[in-house]
């Protein structure tokens, strides 16, 4: 691991430079352990009066891709990617990516629940409806 607190806070600041955040922000994604640190920054910070998570929303180089949202949603995600989307919206607290998440989850149409629901209605419908013989 060669990225230091410092450099993470200048991360969460967004003073680094370019390719050097898109670095941090590669092994964000695929490190626990950096996520934690990070984490752990970002409380601290926040008890200190700074809001990194609020500049963090702003972060869009952070953000998830609305398939990598779906996959999550699917269940089809990898573990790794599963752990930083929850990462991203609990720690983080992206609203952009909640918006996004509750989009997908509402144009994905109906969950198993309430087709069910659904159908047992038009059952229940069909039958009232059907001509009696
Ligand atoms: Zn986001």
């Amino acid at each position: 691991m060669d990225i230091t607190d410092d450099e993470l806070l200048a991360y969460l600041d967004e003073q680094l430079p370019a390719e050097r955040a898109t670095h941090i922000e590669r092994e964000l994604r695929s490190s626990p352990v950096l996520r934690q640190q990070a984490a752990i920054l970002i409380h601290r910070r926040d008890q200190g009066g700074h809001t990194v998570g609020e500049i963090w929303r702003r972060q869009r180089l952070s953000c998830l891709s609305r398939s990598q949202l779906g996959g999550y949603l699917l269940g089809t995600a990898t573990d790794e990617l599963s752990d930083y989307v929850e990462f991203h919206l609990r720690t983080v607290g992206c609203r952009l990516c909640e918006a996004n998440l509750q989009d997908l989850r509402e144009s994905r149409g109906p969950t198993p629940d309430s087709t069910r629901r659904r159908r047992k209605f038009f059952e229940s419908s069909a039958g009232n409806l059907a001509p009696s013989r």
